[in-house]
Order: structure tokens, then sequence, then C-alpha cells
């Protein structure tokens, strides 16, 4: 066991409500996310906590995918896009058009 342990009184501000709290501590910094005065189990009150920008990222993935499902296609649809996407392809690496093809391009 150490005989002299060093104690600084080190300040930290709590990322959520901006309270500043003071520690005498071996450490040399303290961070807190969540504190008691902003806490939702102390406060009663039932709030989301964003220190990170989490909540905006998730609704801007959630829009996104909204907007994907609104726009999307039935099986059969879908298929015949594959199948174009499939020849278009085809047609770009050989340069030649197959009987395939040719009758696809028709319909
Ligand atoms: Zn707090």
């Amino acid at each position: 066991m150490k005989a002299k342990v060093k104690l600084n009184l080190v300040k930290a501000i709590c990322t959520s409500c901006k309270t500043e709290y003071s520690f005498l501590t071996s450490a040399d910094k303290i961070h807190i996310d969540i504190c008691s005065n902003c806490h939702p189990f102390y406060t009663g009150k039932q709030t989301l906590v964003d220190t990170d920008n989490r909540l905006q990222k998730f609704n801007d993935k959630m829009s996104k995918n909204t907007s994907i499902s609104s726009v999307r296609l039935s099986k059969k649809e879908r298929l015949i896009a594959r199948k174009k996407e499939f020849s278009d392809k085809k047609q770009a690496k050989d340069g030649k058009l197959t009987l395939k093809d040719m009758l696809a391009s028709i319909k």
C-alpha cells in the first residue's frame, strides 16, 4: 500500500445537464455522462439523453428506411429488374447481343 496518495481537486461537468461537480480524487480526469440531477430515475421524467447524436442518427436511418420501403417493388417487378440489370451487364461485358437479350428488349 502506498504511504501517501496524492489527491487532486478535479472538476467535472455533466455532459447532459452541464452541472459542474468537484471531486477529491487521485484520477487526472473524470467524465460524467449522466448525473443525479438529470437521470430519469431521480427526476421522474422520461427524457432521452442524446450525448453523441445517436438519436438523430437513428431518426435519419429510419427515415431513409421508410422512403425505401414505400418504393418497394413487388416480387415479379424485382425479378424483371434484376434480369434486365443482368442482361445489361452481360452486354457491356461481351459487346454482343444474344437472341434472348434481343427478345427481352422487344418486350
Ligand atoms: Zn446531469
